[in-house]
């Protein structure tokens, strides 16, 4: 699935070590998602539409130490919203997060 909206790429690779120019493994820790309301319809034309404003969050910790979150938002085909990604550095904080 490609979408030529993205803000940030996201191809499975650590950033950090992208930049250094390192290879690195990474492994999922973890999503966490809003709680907001999704709204599914048909609409005049039949035509189904998912509108989701949760934002995805999930974890990814690599092996060379870095740990990032990858943001993403569903898109809708009415563009509803626009399937960003965004990937956020961020320290993983080791206790369990408040959902
Ligand atoms: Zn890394
Ligand atoms: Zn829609």
């Amino acid at each position: 699935m490609t979408t030529d909206d993205k803000r940030v790429e996201f191809d499975g690779r650590c950033p950090q070590c992208k930049a250094e120019g390192e290879t690195s493994r990474l492994r999922d820790g973890g999503t966490s998602a809003w709680l907001m309301n999704v709204s599914t319809f048909y609409d005049e034309a039949g035509v189904y539409h998912f509108h989701d404003p949760n934002r995805r969050s999930t974890w990814f910790d690599c092996s060379r130490g870095h740990s990032f979150l990858v943001h993403s938002w569903p898109a809708c085909r009415c563009g509803y919203q626009r399937g960003e990604t965004t990937v956020e550095m961020r320290e993983r904080v080791k206790h369990k997060a408040t959902p």
